[in-house]
């Protein structure tokens, strides 16, 4: 049976681990990751590799993209295709979509 007080010991360790997981969860996206690497993806939008994505276009940004979720001024943010990590605001894809 649980008792109160060990009830509010629990507390400060469960927020401890879903803060840690959430970490975990939060990091970048690497551009060597299979799923990164299929669609092109760079940290730094002008090294968009150009010959194979020739869709790419100077301004495209994951800022300005439909799928980023990231706050404006912010270095990065989470995107919709890579789930809670983060791509860089200054990067690139080819599933970029411009926003509306
Ligand atoms: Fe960046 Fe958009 Fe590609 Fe996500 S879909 S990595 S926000 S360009």
């Amino acid at each position: 049976m649980t008792t109160r007080r060990s009830f509010i010991r629990i507390i400060p360790i469960t927020a401890l681990a879903t803060f840690a997981a959430q970490s975990a969860f939060a990091a970048d996206v690497d551009p060597k990751d299979p799923q990164a690497a299929a669609l092109g993806y760079v940290t730094d939008a002008t090294k968009a590799d150009k010959a194979k994505f020739p869709k790419y276009a100077a301004g495209q940004l994951c800022s300005n993209c439909q799928l980023y979720q990231g706050k404006p001024g912010e270095a990065s943010g989470p995107c919709a295709l890579f789930g809670v990590k983060s791509v860089a605001a200054k990067g690139w894809c080819s599933a970029y979509v411009k926003k509306a």
